[in-house]
């Protein structure tokens, strides 16, 4: 599940969204080491769970709630689910892209280059680099 977690501190504390894993309920800080589940007859419901024990239990736990011999999921691996989702929400470049985008101009200023960069795969929209 997407939720937003509140770190109390000193100045007020922060709240930060995340990713909780809807079998161990731990929160998912590798999204290439988890998977996205939905089930066939209802994608809008979505479920995020690490790959691997996680996603068999869960699969298992939810066949067992609702009386059935076994469910299967379809399933995309969770950095590719958000990278869609970033996408089709509107936001031109995903937090990798932009990193890496960010590093490359980095690069560039220190060589002393202000001339268009272009990576292939990286949009510069959205960027404000001056
Ligand atoms: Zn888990």
């Amino acid at each position: 599940m997407i939720r937003l977690r509140y770190e109390p501190g000193d100045d007020g504390g922060i709240t930060a969204p995340i990713i909780q894993c809807d079998h161990c309920q731990e929160e998912i800080t590798d999204c290439r080491a988890a998977i996205l589940l939905w089930l066939s007859e209802n994608p809008s419901e979505t479920y995020q769970v690490h790959k691997g024990n996680c996603d068999r239990r869960f699969e298992d736990g939810y066949a067992r709630e609702h009386g059935l011999p076994f469910v299967h999921f379809p399933w995309m691996s969770l950095d590719r689910f958000l990278d869609c989702l970033t996408h089709n929400a509107g936001l031109s470049a995903a937090l990798r892209a932009r990193k890496e985008r960010a590093q490359l101009i980095q690069t560039l200023r220190r060589r002393g280059k202000r001339s268009a960069v272009h990576k292939p795969g990286i949009v510069d929209r959205g960027l404000n680099y001056d």
